[in-house]
């Protein structure tokens, strides 16, 4: 378990304050200017020393994001823009940073700015945190008031100024082409890559888009150190995380613990244990609804990483944990994420616009037992048609659930769509058959 000195927010839960004075007491704003005179490269190795990766959900190494910002300015300006979109559900850990710790994010923005050359950084936030985002354009304004940020911000020299842009609600804008488009006051629609935003981002203008966790650890890192960070977790894992557990459990909550900790021990220790106890656990979506789920088998020993959860085909995403007991119709779950996605998907490429609904509307017919036994191997093929075919991660996101679904519930669609495996003596391989179909044959 994560040793209490070694925790980054300290003030998750609220109790300690999330105005700057008390913010200022647990450490933040003590020595910014110090940490910005040892100068860009040294931050950005710094970074890259902690092998910190991005905590959005793709996992990308942040100090190299940075290193991709052009080193000199041009007629162009930079800009860092933040993604407080939050729209994975199962995930709510950069809510509680807005609200709680807002002067991490604040602080780390201003490094980061620093850092990437932009003296104006957009925070962009889903519509529905508006009451957040109050509290953070609170904090915003009282770290203008003590010139924290603004002109010569906490007397680095450096100038910055932070505007947040709220979202109108639609998943899509998570993504990050999608959120600058949102800006720039466009259809949220994902643009196609490259040009990668750090040449060609805001406006048209280099931009380096990040997390709001990604940022708000950043001030501790250089603080204590990329090799501090380093030493948590493991290796090309590092550091402490915020995990959301939600669902089946008897205390859900958002908890930041060390990378590579069980699962187990998440789900026992700090969420009060899956209701009906851990024998009643049927699944878990490990990193917010895009990832597949794993069943309760591997479960048992497994550890919450990026490296680990890709090993059992799953991702740590955003590290939001759904938890799934066996209270629950697993299909039923499944199609009411597929119904999500379809309704998400912003329309642009044809293989998610109609796919998405595919799944959904087969997945509905599966949980009601009305699906034919051509339909399973149907929706795996729908899933391959899709992933890997579109212009964003959506596709992939939206088939994901999908097949881990197939892959490790296939049994259950075929026994509630009445389809038993028989054996092909022909082909020694055991086939499915449609149990109607040998209703009738019987008869
Ligand atoms: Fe839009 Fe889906 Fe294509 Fe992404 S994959 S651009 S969400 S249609």
């Amino acid at each position: 378990m994560l040793k209490d000195e070694d925790r980054i927010f300290q003030n998750l839960y609220n109790d300690r304050g999330s105005d700057v004075d008390s913010s200022k007491k647990r450490g933040d704003w003590t020595n910014t200017k110090d940490l910005i005179e040892k100068g860009r490269d040294w931050i950005i190795n710094e970074v890259k020393e902690s092998e910190l990766r991005g905590r959005g959900g793709a996992g990308f190494p942040t100090g190299l994001k940075w290193s991709f910002a052009p080193k000199e300015v041009g007629s162009r300006p930079h800009y860092l823009v933040i993604n407080a979109d939050e729209s994975e559900p199962g995930t709510c850990k950069d809510r509680d940073i807005l609200r709680f710790e807002p002067h991490k994010l604040i602080e780390g923005c201003l490094i980061a700015s620093y850092a990437v050359q932009a003296h104006i950084c957009y925070i962009y936030i889903r519509g529905e945190y508006f009451i957040d985002g109050e509290k953070l354009q609170a904090a915003i304004d009282e770290a203008y008031e003590k010139k924290l940020i603004g002109k010569n911000a906490a007397s680095t020299g450096w100038n910055l100024d932070i505007y947040i842009h709220y979202g109108a609600g639609a998943y899509i804008c998570g993504e990050e082409t999608a959120l600058l488009e949102s800006i720039e006051g466009k259809k949220g629609q994902p643009r196609l890559k490259p040009p990668f935003p750090a040449l060609i981002g805001l406006y048209g203008c280099p931009t380096i888009i990040n997390n709001v966790e990604t940022i708000a650890v950043i001030p501790t890192i250089l603080r204590r150190g990329g090799k501090w960070f380093a030493s948590l977790g493991r290796e090309k894992n590092t550091g402490t995380k915020i995990f959301c557990i939600s669902g089946n459990v008897n205390n859900p909550c958002n908890v930041e613990e060390e990378m590579n900790i069980s699962l187990k021990e998440l789900i026992e220790v700090h969420a009060g244990g899956v209701i009906g106890g851990w024998e009643n656990l049927q699944a878990v979506i490990p990193g917010g609804s895009s990832m597949p789920l794993i069943p309760k088998e591997k479960c048992e020993t497994l550890t919450m990483d990026f490296d680990s959860l890709m090993a059992e085909k799953s991702g740590l995403g955003t590290a939001g944990i759904v938890v799934i007991n066996k209270d629950q119709d697993i299909i039923k779950c499944m199609a009411r994420i597929a119904r999500f996605y379809k309704h998400e998907s912003c329309g642009q490429c044809t293989p998610c616009r109609e796919g998405s609904g595919w799944m959904w509307r087969m997945l509905e017919r599966m949980a009601k037992g009305e699906a034919s036994r051509d339909e399973i191997n149907m929706l795996g093929d729908v899933t391959n048609q899709i992933a890997g075919h579109t212009i964003c991660a959506f596709g992939e996101g939206s088939s994901w659930p999908v097949q881990g679904l197939l892959r490790h519930f296939k049994k259950e669609i075929e026994k509630r769509n009445n389809l038993n495996p028989i054996f092909d003596k022909d082909k020694n391989i055991p086939y499915l058959v449609d149990q109607h179909l040998l209703d009738k044959k019987d008869a």
